[in-house]
């Protein structure tokens, strides 16, 4: 039987025991921190997350979409919440279909329970790789409880040990290794809504709620206890409000007071959380190749991004079916799939990083510009019309598995498009013309 040893039990590692277990592997999937089904930790950075097509098309090629299904919250569009308090809701398809808001430890753990089903998988905790030999496919973990090292061989190593990869460090040391690391100026910090005392929600549950506000926004994701996952993404340093400008519980009530008054009831202690959370911060990460003889990067080792099309983990989904899909074109041939691996993903890896970086702008400071919302409304129509000719930049990354490289380059051909139908006059008034129509369909 052959050996896989996959390093971190993260999201992408956990998926990626499965979808190995199938091909019949021996799989030992080492993860440094204890089993989070048993102990009461941190899961990770971010308490909920957003499952997409990419996503699911990958849980389902495993086998285990219904499973995880049952654990999501359906997100139908985009709650604007704005400074006087007001609120617009912004479908985000014309079509109802929704993204689905899950829990980051309960997701993890199922999709740990569904490898451990499988009789050739075994979990190790609190085993922390501290060293990989890339010649010899094999990884040296330390216990942290016992401090016990031990050397495993096998015939493939993963690294899906995230964003701050042991095995992408080891790999780092080869020749012609490039790597490439960004801080962005904002980080995060969590805020928690808690629902009513009833277990109800405070906000309507089937939306994404943002407070858009230039440079800083706050978002809230549903969780099924009626509570809400809120995320402040704010820079460290600015002119205005910052992370930095924050010192005293008397600022941060100034601040919410003067940017989110509507959400101040709806976080009762919101000033104790903001000094209590931790402020996290965001990073990209590029690197290439992926592969070095017999070990590979997958998931946020490969190619970490910042989250604000809430793909990353969809993204690391996806490595692990294209990986599988092309263990069976070349009947598991790590020779020919291992570079295959690498040159099909790298392009959506990079495609997936741009595009995030763009998704934070739209939704800081577009969703509530008039503009915006009228470009929206143009393509939603040209969408209902005619779904095989325009289908907008949101809807190719959350609905459809249309590789990231390609949604990027159409976007980009949609801007250009969309800004000269923008420039025209009168456009407020006429964007629902047959002329407007017309001058669309022509340039498409
Ligand atoms: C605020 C925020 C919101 C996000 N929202 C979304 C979203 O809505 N949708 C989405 O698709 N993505 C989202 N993401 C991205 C998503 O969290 C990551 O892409 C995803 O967690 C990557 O999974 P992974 O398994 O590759 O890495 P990780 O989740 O980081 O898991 C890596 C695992 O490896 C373990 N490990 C690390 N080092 C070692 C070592 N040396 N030895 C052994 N084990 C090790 C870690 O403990 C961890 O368990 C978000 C990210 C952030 C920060």
């Amino acid at each position: 039987m052959k050996k896989v040893t996959i390093v971190g039990a993260g999201l992408v590692g956990s998926l990626q025991a499965v979808y190995m277990a199938k091909r019949g592997w021996q799989v030992e999937v080492f993860e440094r921190r204890p089993d989070l089904r048993k102990a009461e930790i941190d899961a990770g950075r971010s308490i909920n997350l957003v499952v997409a097509r990419h996503g699911w098309k990958s849980l389902e090629e495993a086998g285990i979409a219904d499973e995880i299904r049952k654990l999501t919250i359906p997100v139908y569009g985009r709650m604007i919440h704005d400074e006087k308090g007001d609120t617009n809701f912004q479908p985000y398809s014309v079509k109802g279909k929704a993204i689905h808001s899950v829990s980051r430890s309960g997701l993890n753990a199922k999709l740990m329970d569904c490898a451990e089903q499988y009789q050739n998988v075994k979990f190790h905790f609190s085993e922390r790789c501290s060293d990989v030999d890339l010649n010899n496919a094999t990884a040296i973990f330390e216990n942290s409880e016992t401090g016990k090292q031990t050397n495993i061989s096998a015939d493939l190593i993963i690294g899906a040990d995230g964003a701050y990869s042991e095995v992408r460090h080891r790999m780092m040391m080869t020749d012609r290794f490039n790597y490439s690391q960004q801080y962005i100026e904002h980080g995060y910090k969590e805020i928690h809504f808690p629902p009513n005392d009833d277990g109800t929600p405070k906000m309507q549950q089937d939306a994404l709620h943002i407070w858009p506000r230039k440079n800083y926004m706050l978002m809230g994701l549903s969780n099924l206890d009626g509570g809400f996952t809120g995320t402040l993404f704010f820079p460290f340093e600015s002119d205005g409000w910052s992370f930095g400008s924050i010192k005293t519980e008397n600022d941060v009530t100034r601040f919410f007071e003067e940017v989110f008054p509507d959400a101040i009831p709806l976080i009762p202690n919101f000033a104790e959380q903001y000094f209590a959370n931790p402020t996290s911060s965001l990073v990209i990460v590029r690197c290439y190749p992926w592969t070095y003889k017999n070990v590979m990067l997958i998931g946020d080792a490969a190619h970490a991004i910042v989250p604000f099309y809430g793909e990353g983990m969809n993204c690391g989904f996806e490595d692990c079916f294209v990986f599988d899909q092309l263990m069976d074109e070349f009947d598991e041939d790590l020779n020919r799939v291992l570079p295959e691996y690498g040159k099909s993903r790298k392009p959506n890896g990079d495609a997936i990083a741009d595009l995030s970086m763009r998704n934070f702008i739209e939704m800081r400071d577009l969703v509530a510009d008039p503009q915006f919302v009228l470009r929206k409304k143009i393509e939603a129509k040209i969408y209902a019309q005619y779904p095989e000719k325009w289908i907008p930049l949101y809807s190719q990354v959350k609905f459809t598995d249309i590789p990231y490289s390609e949604a990027l380059k159409e976007g980009q051909r949609q801007d250009e498009i969309m800004k000269k139908i923008l420039r025209k006059d009168g456009i407020m008034e006429n964007w629902d013309s047959e002329d407007v129509e017309r001058e669309i369909l022509e340039m498409i």
